[in-house]
């Protein structure tokens, strides 16, 4: 467990108390520290690489599906005009419509979806993988795929852009993974990052059953202005930074605040007639109340293009 700041190194106070895994079930009760100088939060306590490894292999085990009617359903929707569409409306969190040429490297690539969307709008992508299932199935698409952690990892090539899709709030050190994407980026290269929005209304709404504490998983629950001090720290310019309140993470809310109870699984969550329900009725409910919480600070995911200095 961490008893400083690892940004700032300041003393911490507890700012939510009682929390439980919503999704899996893990039966530990957690809480969430908040730094007193810098106002970083982190979960605690905070479990160390090896646990956090042996929690990923138990609960987030990819099961290699592909090829299935379920996948092949889905690849057409995703490639059907009605997901551009959806996607300008419920917000574009994974930058699967950013355009752009060069070398891109996608950490956490999963079985290569952003992958396909970044090929084909213009870059030649690369991806991290550490699931060796995914990793396969996203080679098998022609993409090059790594097995390496990023603190690890040395291709030789040197990147335009790389992609931190909810993947920074899982870090045991942010600061580090930031410093290693520094150095495989080219000169002026940028990184795209989409986290959770700590100051996001829903935490409001939903208090400790907010989907995004995911706890024990994001290990570090991040700010606009958190996020933008550590990026500054670590010599990266913000030249975009945006809100966006997806209804699949309020849907998933809601179930979480109907459904979850400590040391079982939600099972719920995977429901997928109960999901899309929610998530068509979020979107036609609170359309005009999301797009304003956007606007005003506490969207739920932070979207973030930064250029390196
Ligand atoms: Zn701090």
């Amino acid at each position: 467990m961490q008893n400083n700041c690892p940004v700032c190194q300041g003393p911490l106070t507890t700012s939510v108390a009682n929390l439980f895994d919503t999704r899996f079930g893990i039966d530990t009760e957690y809480k969430i520290t908040k730094c007193v100088n810098c106002g970083l939060e982190q979960t605690a306590p905070q479990p160390d690489q090896a646990e956090l490894n042996s929690l990923y292999e138990q609960y987030y085990n990819f099961s290699g599906e592909s090829n299935t009617r379920y996948t092949k359903l889905r690849a057409k929707f995703i490639n059907s005009f009605l997901y551009r569409f959806w996607l300008l409306i419920d917000g574009d969190i994974s930058f699967q419509q950013k355009g752009g040429t060069g070398k891109l490297l996608d950490v956490g690539c999963n079985e290569g979806r952003g992958l396909e969307f970044f090929r084909n709008h213009g870059f030649v992508a690369e991806g991290l993988e550490l699931n060796s299932k995914a990793a396969e199935v996203a080679r098998a698409k022609g993409f090059t795929v790594y097995g390496s952690t990023l603190e690890g990892f040395s291709s030789g090539n040197t990147y335009d852009v790389i992609v931190l899709s909810n993947v920074l709030e899982h870090s045991l050190h942010p600061g580090l993974m930031l410093q290693h994407i520094h150095r495989l980026l080219n000169p002026d290269g940028q990184v795209w990052i989409s986290c959770p929005n700590s100051r996001s209304w829903l935490r409001t709404v939903f208090g400790r059953f907010w989907i995004n504490w995911h706890v024990p998983f994001h290990v570090v629950h991040f700010s606009p202005e958190t996020l933008r001090a550590l990026l500054k720290k670590s010599q990266f310019e913000i030249s975009e930074m945006r809100q966006e309140t997806p209804a699949l993470w309020v849907s998933h809310s809601i179930i979480a605040r109907l459904f979850a109870k400590p040391g079982q699984p939600t099972r719920q969550l995977r429901s997928a007639p109960l999901v899309a329900s929610l998530i068509l009725l979020v979107r036609c409910l609170f359309f005009p109340l999301m797009w304003l919480v956007n606007l005003t600070g506490r969207g739920d995911c932070l979207v973030v293009v930064a250029r390196k200095i």
